[in-house]
């Protein structure tokens, strides 16, 4: 394949008060045609970095200091040169058709990015234009790039543009109909309907949605895609990464994927280049990548991930430099395993691996490295998951927490019950001495809030949680404080749950303070003082930060070594049971290990018991013996964790599984359920089943016998009859467009007031509305209720279609909720006994 994008020694520096930041450090890489090439590696490794030098987007302090950035397009070249004739010659190369975008100016970068080259970035939010509708803001991306370039800025262009409404906002009814298309292209259902709304009124998957569809407005020959699914759930991830795989078949772009995560760079990507401070050192095939790592840094890291066969992890121990003033030789030397002498000598080689026909370099002095032998000493506690048995230690029963929208007690009074956000809507479980239980779900499930009603850190308004024999949910302050002590929680981001003003030992002694411990026994002769700092000194070493590191504060310590001391300050007051609410999501892999082998290692040294929440599947399997998953408020399936991987029942759980990106390249993702839609509202949620409006098996009433998706199909038409959710309107203007032509056609004798001409207009709406709204042909048992249904809806009569829909079509599933059950492993489905 021709070269797209090269990269040859790109160096770009940040100045800072304590030095340059060398975050690339001579890089070189290339994107070939319709390839897709992902740069992997963890925070601070400069993959994002290399991105934005690329596209010219390096902002003060930084700067790209040295090397090219090389854009292969023969009509570029030539475009460049006409526009840019003065300075063309300092970055058009006119006998091999390539521009320097690293030597292009400002004005020449402004129409490549956005044309040849366009970015996605992590988050939509911060990357759409709130004050703007997303119809607004891609007409504008499309009318630059393809309708005849930005308008002249004259005063009435600049008050047309801040006119709210888009349809009033001067965009041509051409350029309307490309914008719908392109959404209607990247799955935005409804396209027409939705122009007109804000950013905020879309979900976190629709907005990436609407930023693929403004970075595809322009037709770019390179997408580069910066963490485009890290904010976002699972199943929505695996919607966004199908999405762009479709795309790019359609379009033939390269893709640029910047990512930390392997598993999604093993589906998505042909090439992969693995960066560590700021350098590139290794890159390959993908298949080359992950079975045949040449390079300890990318062999260490992929044994760092939690996967079914390791009972335990290898973390890669210390910490990634600090990028300014890098010691001679490896960058990895201090961390590496196979350190040589010679690795911290000069300059470290580029070796080739692999077969001679595979480009597959690794910048290592070794040629292979023995691994036979890594990972024997991580000594610890392996995390094979156990049965537990007896009576709970927690049990919780009918645990329910209701956020008030309303803004005053009169309001909460006066406010309807559905008005409030059911974050946790009954949910029980019982948890079991010395066990872990993981709970799971996608964000907005009600897992953290269930954590925090558990332990009274929010109040909940329903329900029992029985520790020990007592109620949490119902002791007073004094009870409440003296319980403190054995239940404790740890929290997901340690910059911010640690108080930024307190030393490490300062933050680990304020719960000593609080409860007064340590209790002093008869003949203890210490201070309480010195009985205090003692206690510090021990907890700092049994979470395994060094004693010198006591008197540091938050800001000089790394993401791993802060949660270590959350983790202390948890165990500080002596608790036996733990929620430990998204403990390592904010961690690198390489430092994510570290924690989770500790948190193994104190719960079988201190007897702990944990009620572990968190997104990541493979981390939860990795440490729990059961796996609670939460839907919407509710728990859909509780099981032993290897029977629940093993034989997922709730249709839920089968699609989070398989949802997940896994590391190997060679696994079959063919069977793979993609959910469709986003997770319903918890202020209005579905009756029934909560996970009816996406599930691929609700059931239909026993007298139809379609497919299932047949019935999905009418389900999601039904959902949107009742919502109301049809652009009749623009579907209307479709078909009246036709009759325009129709009357244009007859010399003007039709009329639309004409009785039986209005019928002939509704009728192409009606079959107009079909065909949008269904793939092909249904069963002759439904064909008729739709199609009676549909003339409804043309005619506006939303409750009616509604109630003929219901009446024919309605589902055990949204009549009634189910029940988890008494079975040994229940699952919260109509298509499984509860007894
Ligand atoms: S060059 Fe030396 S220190 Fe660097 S990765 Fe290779 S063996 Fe390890
Ligand atoms: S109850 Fe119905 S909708 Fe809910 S998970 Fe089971 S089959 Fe699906």
């Amino acid at each position: 394949m021709p070269d797209l994008l090269s990269l040859s020694g790109l160096r770009t520096q940040f100045v800072t008060d304590r030095g340059r930041v060398k975050a690339v450090d001579g890089l070189d890489l290339t994107v070939h045609e319709g390839e897709t090439v992902g740069l992997v590696g963890e925070s601070g490794s400069g993959k994002s970095v290399t991105a934005l030098s690329a596209m010219g987007l390096v902002d003060d302090p930084g700067e790209v200091v040295d090397g090219q950035v090389r854009f292969h397009d023969p009509d570029l070249a030539r475009r460049l040169a006409e526009e840019h004739p003065k300075q063309a010659d300092e970055f058009v190369d006119r006998s091999e058709s390539v521009v320097d975008l690293a030597r292009a100016p400002e004005a020449a970068m402004r129409s490549v990015r956005g044309g040849e080259m366009s970015m996605i970035f992590q988050d939509p939010m911060t990357s759409l234009n709130p004050a703007l509708t997303v119809g607004e803001q891609v007409a504008e991306s499309l009318r630059l790039h393809q309708y005849g370039g930005r308008k002249p800025d004259t005063w009435w262009n600049a008050v047309q543009e801040t006119l709210p409404s888009l349809r009033g906002g001067g965009i041509s009814e051409e350029v309307l109909d490309a914008t719908a298309e392109i959404l209607a292209e990247v799955g935005i259902p409804e396209p027409e309907a939705r122009l007109d709304d804000y950013p905020h009124e879309f979900s976190g998957g629709m907005r990436q949605r609407v930023l693929i569809a403004i970075a595809l407005a322009c037709r770019p020959q390179l997408l580069v895609a910066d963490e485009p699914t890290t904010a976002l759930d699972v199943t929505i991830q695996a919607q966004i990464l199908d999405l762009i795989n479709d795309l790019q078949d359609e379009f033939g772009m390269s893709v640029l994927f910047i990512t930390h995560d392997l598993g999604v760079v093993a589906e998505t990507c042909d090439r992969v280049a693995v960066m560590y401070a700021g350098e590139i050192v290794e890159e390959g095939p993908v298949e080359e990548i992950f079975h045949n790592p040449s390079h300890p840094y990318t062999y260490t890291l992929l044994e760092s991930i939690p996967s079914e066969d390791k009972d335990r992890l290898t973390p890669i121990e210390g910490n990634v430099p600090n990028l300014i003033d890098n010691p001679p030789g490896c960058n990895f030397a201090p961390r590496c395993p196979w350190t040589q002498p010679e690795c911290t000598e000069g300059e470290i080689p580029y070796l080739q691996h692999g077969p001679d026909d595979v480009d597959h370099r690794s910048k290592c002095v070794l040629e292979a490295f023995d691994t036979s032998t890594y990972g024997d000493d991580a000594a610890g506690v392996s995390a094979e998951s156990e049965v537990f048995t007896g009576d709970p230690l927690v049990s919780v029963d009918g645990l329910q927490k209701h956020f008030s929208q309303a803004d005053d007690l009169l309001d909460r009074w006066l406010a309807d019950g559905p008005q409030a956000v059911q974050a946790v809507d009954g949910v029980d479980f019982d948890l079991y001495e010395g066990e872990t239980l993981g709970l799971v779900g996608e964000s907005g499930c009600g897992k953290s809030t269930t954590g925090r009603a558990l332990l009274r850190l929010v109040e909940p308004t329903d329900g029992t949680v029985l520790y020990a024999g007592d109620d949490l949910a119902t002791l007073d302050a004094e009870g409440l404080r003296e319980r403190r002590k054995d239940v404790q929680m740890i929290f997901q981001d340690p910059l911010s749950s640690l108080d930024p003003r307190m030393t490490v030992a300062q933050t680990i002694m304020e719960p000593l303070k609080v409860h007064d411990l340590p209790e002093q026994e008869a003949g203890d002769d210490r201070s309480a003082r010195q009985a205090r700092q003692e206690r510090v000194d021990e907890l700092i070493e049994a979470v395994g930060l060094d004693l010198d590191q006591r008197d540091r504060y938050p800001h000089e310590l790394s993401g791993g070594q802060r949660q270590r001391v959350g983790i202390a300050r948890a165990l500080a007051v002596d608790p036996d049971f733990i929620v430990a609410d998204e403990p390592v999501s904010a961690l690198d892999v390489s430092v994510q290990a570290q924690i989770l082998n500790l948190l193994e290692d104190l719960q079988e040294e201190f007897d702990l018991t944990y009620l572990f929440i968190a997104h990541d599947l493979s981390v939860v399997r990795h440490i729990s013996d059961r796996v609670a998953v939460m839907y919407l408020g509710k728990i859909a399936e509780v099981a032993e964790t290897d029977e629940l991987f093993a034989d997922p029942k709730h249709p839920y759980t089968q699609a989070l599984l398989s949802s997940i990106p896994e590391p190997d390249p060679l696994a079959d993702t063919d069977d793979r359920i993609i959910l469709e839609g986003d997770v319903p509202s918890p202020i209005d949620p579905p009756s029934g089943c909560r996970f009816r409006t996406r599930c691929p098996a609700v059931i239909p009433p026993d007298d139809l016998d379609v497919d299932q998706a047949v019935y999905r199909e009418i389900m999601d038409y039904r959902e949107r009859v009742e919502n109301e959710a049809i652009s009749v309107a623009a579907i209307e203007d479709s078909t009246a467009d036709v009759a325009d032509s129709r009357a244009a056609a007859d010399g003007g004798r039709a009329s639309a007031s004409d009785p039986v001409e209005a019928d002939a207009v509704r009728e192409p709406t009606v079959a107009d509305l079909r065909q949008r709204l269904f793939d092909g042909p249904l069963p002759p048992a439904v064909d008729d209720v739709i199609n009676e249904s549909l003339r409804l809806v043309v005619e506006e009569e939303w409750e009616r279609a509604a109630d003929l829909l219901r009446e024919r079509f309605e589902s055990v599933c949204e009549r009634d909720s189910p029940e988890l059950g008494a079975v040994h492993h229940p699952a919260a489905c109509h298509l499984y006994p509860k007894s």
